[in-house]
């Protein structure tokens, strides 16, 4: 890593990384690691812009369309993400776009770790061979499916329950700009960004690259918990005096 110039210092810290923010507003959510740790796989600096400018500029513009209402200042973005058609039409494409942006890359943190990747073994590693027929063959659908994503979006693996019963059927599904899977009640277990702005620093034009050199850092821990429950695990940041109620 000697090459790489760019420092923890070389970047000022968010105003919404700060602990004694407003509690109402939405807040930039500290990386699990630090943001050498995901080297050479996702390099320092990238890391470092996404989450500290990229993220952080999600977050701040969403807080300032919540602004002139109150009562949805205290909604979190998954809240808000669900009940897109009842937020006031004047903000409505920004809170989806923002809100959207706030918590697909909460999930995308969550998806990577340090000296994490391989495969997965537990009950979604059996899931993942039932319905792809082999873990290879998923990772390929999963590459071939981000690859093709035109312009700027996400690629999940998502499970949707079955009415009345904990059976669970396994999807690769995209999203254009910052839609997330829930709003079609899809539930995200793991996700990868195809933005630009995700890899364009070391893989340049080449998005296959990312995508394939990604199984290295891809959190199968953080998958599997959501697997074993994915109603609980997936709204993480409502606040605790929230005055909205989870629909799900
Ligand atoms: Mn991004």
């Amino acid at each position: 890593m000697d090459n790489n110039t760019a420092t923890a210092e070389s970047i000022p810290i968010s105003k919404n990384a700060s602990n004694d923010a407003d509690p109402k507003m939405h807040q930039l959510p500290p990386l699990p690691y630090a943001y050498a740790d995901l080297e050479p796989h996702i390099d320092t600096r990238t890391l470092m812009l996404h989450h500290n400018y990229h993220h952080a500029s999600y977050v701040d513009k969403l807080n300032t369309a919540l602004e002139p209402y109150p009562e949805l200042q205290r909604c979190s973005a998954q809240w808000l993400l669900l009940n897109i058609d009842s937020v006031p039409e004047p903000i409505r494409s920004t809170v989806q776009n923002n809100a959207g942006g706030h918590l697909n890359h909460s999930l995308y943190w969550r998806s990577m770790a340090p000296n994490a990747g391989g495969a997965t073994f537990g009950a979604l590693g059996a899931a993942i061979i039932m319905q792809f027929s082999s873990f290879e063959e998923f990772k390929t659908q999963f590459e071939e499916a981000g690859s093709k994503v035109f312009g700027s979006g996400w690629v999940w693996l998502v499970c949707s329950l079955q009415d009345g019963s904990n059976e669970q059927k396994l999807a690769i599904v995209t999203t254009p700009g910052h839609e997330n899977p829930l709003q079609k009640g899809q539930y995200p277990l793991l996700v990868n960004d195809v933005w630009e702005h995700a890899y364009y620093l070391k893989y340049e034009n080449r998005r296959p690259d990312y995508l394939k050199s990604w199984w290295s850092v891809a959190n199968w821990k953080e998958a599997e918990q959501r697997f074993q429950n994915p109603r609980e695990t997936t709204d993480f940041e409502l606040p605790e005096d929230s005055l909205c109620s989870n629909p799900t």
